[in-house]
């Protein structure tokens, strides 16, 4: 793995496939024993958790497991805007369901609050987070904190395997972190 740069940045290599993989194999098994009779309504949340979701999702293989999308958005470049937008809602009937979000990473937890509070007005039997990404030192909502955790992070702004600046770098297999001195 070497540096890579985008957008003037660069960023070093941070966390490797094979570690990825591992976290997924065990948030995958945590999540099949917890819902195993729940037939569970997993919600990806675009852009950023499509493709940690779709390799949690094959990794769980529970018989009776759905998956549905929604899109927030809240960063521009490497800064969050604090403000919250759904740009895309939910497609699907949740009432009664056992719904889990899928999130690539919480920040400060503002979109997590602004979907549980969209889906709140659904009355879903359930409502569980997963993220593969943490960063408990930016958290402003508490109660916003992932119920399953890949990796905790500090506050430093990363990229691949999903994560973007600016739409780019999301096809890294790899993540990376921005380089100290930049
Ligand atoms: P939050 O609302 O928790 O502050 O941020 C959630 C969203 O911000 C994530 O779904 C992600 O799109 C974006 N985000 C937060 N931290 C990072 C980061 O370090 N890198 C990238 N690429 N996106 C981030």
């Amino acid at each position: 793995m070497e540096e890579v740069t985008y957008q003037g940045m660069t960023f070093v290599p941070y966390i490797k496939r094979d570690e990825i993989a591992q976290q997924v194999k065990r948030l995958a098994d945590e999540i099949k024993r917890d819902y195993k009779d729940k037939a569970p309504l997993f919600l990806c949340v675009l852009n950023g958790s499509f493709i940690f979701s779709a390799d949690l999702f094959r990794a769980c293989d529970l018989h009776d497991a759905e998956i549905t999308f929604a899109r927030f958005k809240s960063y521009q470049g490497t800064q969050t805007t604090g403000h919250v937008e759904q740009v895309m809602g939910f497609s699907e009937d949740l009432t009664g369901r056992h719904i889990l979000i899928v999130e690539d990473i919480i920040d400060t937890g503002l979109t997590a609050q602004q979907m549980h509070k969209e889906l709140a007005r659904h009355n879903p039997a359930s409502v569980k987070m997963v993220s593969l990404l943490f960063k408990p030192d930016a958290l402003q909502v508490k109660e916003c904190a992932p119920d399953y955790v890949g990796f905790s992070i500090p506050r430093k702004f990363i990229l691949g395997y999903g994560l973007d600046i600016d739409g780019l770098a999301r096809n890294l297999p790899d993540i990376y972190v921005l380089k100290e001195n930049d």
